[in-house]
């Protein structure tokens, strides 16, 4: 069923009776081409491409909750391309560009929100820094623009320009970068993929990796035995345990990021702002009006979704000091995801050492921008055995090869990327 202006009223006056569901729910087959552990939104995203992109059908996506019930319902939304490595910049930027079409090509309204990104710069060695990323990523062909203090105050009037320990000198821009309603973005891309023949079976948590010669046969399941040609990994805080069942010691690390949505505001803030020297606070506003932020990690590894008080009052306080009036906002509600994170804080879409089995993690908390990207990239890479040219870079044994891609110049510690 197609969604349209002309759908909508079609079923408005048959009382919204007969909307056919959005995707459907079938018992697992005992055998699939490709089977994808992780409904989230990157294997929801790749399911997708596979069939649409690279032909592949018999593919199941298996959820060991609902759709949506991991990080990518719980993440803040945020969008951009600012990126300056080779081996990110080209990806994320393809992302960007992914978004900028997503709606029409899954029809389906993910609310995507260009409505520009303001990171705020703080110092003269973080302007120099910027200013650096920012033509990096001019040349890249993405967009980027540096705000003076005025220009910024003219933006933005709400900040706390006068009184801040750490003064606002300026910003860094990037004006095709928002937000994207996370929920949608699942809800699209499965029916998308469903609509293409894609099975995704909920509730079917995978309890082990059978292997035979080396190879990966099928995945014990809660619903049973489920056999498959390729085996594809997309279980983001879930990595380094789903791949220990098939042997693999993965470089990273389970973290809690918490984030934080206000009680519904008249319009104010129209921009997603980042505050990152000093402390570390991002803020935007939802169509709904609740304010949604949140900040660091936790700091200690974990699998629960859900974090501590420390964590909360020190974003609660960063975003009092970035906007003061902040302080007589009533938080409505906290919750935790679980980030992979890696050594590098950058992402890995790549092959194993088990021939036929693929993985795609280390997402640290800025996958949810690289869904599409994420996406199309480890379909290219299951379909063709051989990584898509903008992911080249994102190899699994970038660490002993010395060849990592740390974005944010932090060292190999997986807490601080
Ligand atoms: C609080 C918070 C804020 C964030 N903010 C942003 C942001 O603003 N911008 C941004 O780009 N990124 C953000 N992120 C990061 C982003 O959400 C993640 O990097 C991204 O969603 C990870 O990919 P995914 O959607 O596939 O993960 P998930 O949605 O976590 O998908 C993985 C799925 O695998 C399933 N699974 C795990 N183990 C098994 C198993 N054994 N069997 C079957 N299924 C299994 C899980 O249940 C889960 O549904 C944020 C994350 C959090 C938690």
């Amino acid at each position: 069923m197609r969604y349209s202006a002309f759908s909508i009223v079609k079923q408005a006056l048959s009382g919204n009776r007969n909307w056919a569901p959005a995707w459907r729910e079938p018992q697992p087959k005992a055998h699939y081409d490709v089977i994808i552990v992780g409904g989230g939104a990157h294997g929801l995203a790749t399911a997708y491409y596979l069939a649409k992109e690279f032909s592949t059908a018999n593919i199941a996506v298996l959820e060991k909750s609902y759709i949506g019930s991991g990080n990518a319902g719980r993440n803040t939304t945020i969008i951009r391309s600012n990126y300056m490595l080779p081996g990110n910049s080209a990806f994320y930027e393809l992302s960007l560009k992914l978004w900028e079409g997503l709606e029409r090509e899954l029809n389906y309204n993910a609310m995507v929100s260009q409505r520009g990104m303001v990171y705020l710069i703080h110092s003269d060695s973080q302007r120099d820094a910027m200013a650096r990323a920012g033509n990096a990523m001019l040349m890249n062909g993405s967009d980027a623009e540096l705000l003076d203090r005025e220009q910024v105050r003219r933006l933005l009037p709400y900040l706390n320009y006068d009184h801040a320990r750490f003064p606002i000198l300026g910003a860094f821009v990037q004006r095709r970068a928002g937000t994207v309603r996370h929920d949608a973005v699942v809800w699209g891309y499965a029916r998308a993929a469903d609509s293409r023949g894609v099975d995704i079976i909920q509730d079917c948590e995978v309890t082990a990796i059978r292997r035979q010669d080396g190879l990966v046969t099928g995945v014990e399941t809660s619903k049973g035995f489920i056999g498959c040609n390729k085996l594809a990994l997309a279980t983001a805080g879930n990595t380094s345990t789903v791949g220990r069942m098939a042997g693999l010691d993965l470089p990273i690390e389970s973290h809690v990021l918490q984030a934080f949505v206000s009680e519904g505001l008249k319009p104010l803030i129209d921009h997603v702002i980042i505050y990152g020297t000093g402390g570390h606070f991002y803020i935007s506003q939802s169509d709904k009006g609740g304010l949604v932020f949140g900040a660091d990690l936790d700091g200690y590894s974990s699998y629960a979704q859900r974090g501590n008080l420390a964590a909360v009052e020190s974003t609660m306080a960063d975003g009092v000091a970035l906007i003061p009036g902040l302080s007589r906002v009533r938080a409505l509600r906290a919750w935790g995801g679980i980030m992979d994170m890696t050594m590098d804080g950058s992402p890995i879409i790549d092959r194993t050492p088990v021939d036929n089995l693929y993985l795609n993690g280390g997402w640290c908390y800025g996958g949810f921008k690289a869904t599409p990207a994420s996406g199309f990239c480890f379909a290219h890479l299951i379909a063709r055995n051989e990584p898509h040219p903008v992911a080249r870079l994102l190899r699994l044994d970038r660490f002993e090869r010395g060849f990592p891609l740390d974005e944010g110049g932090k060292g190999p510690q997986p807490n601080l990327q």
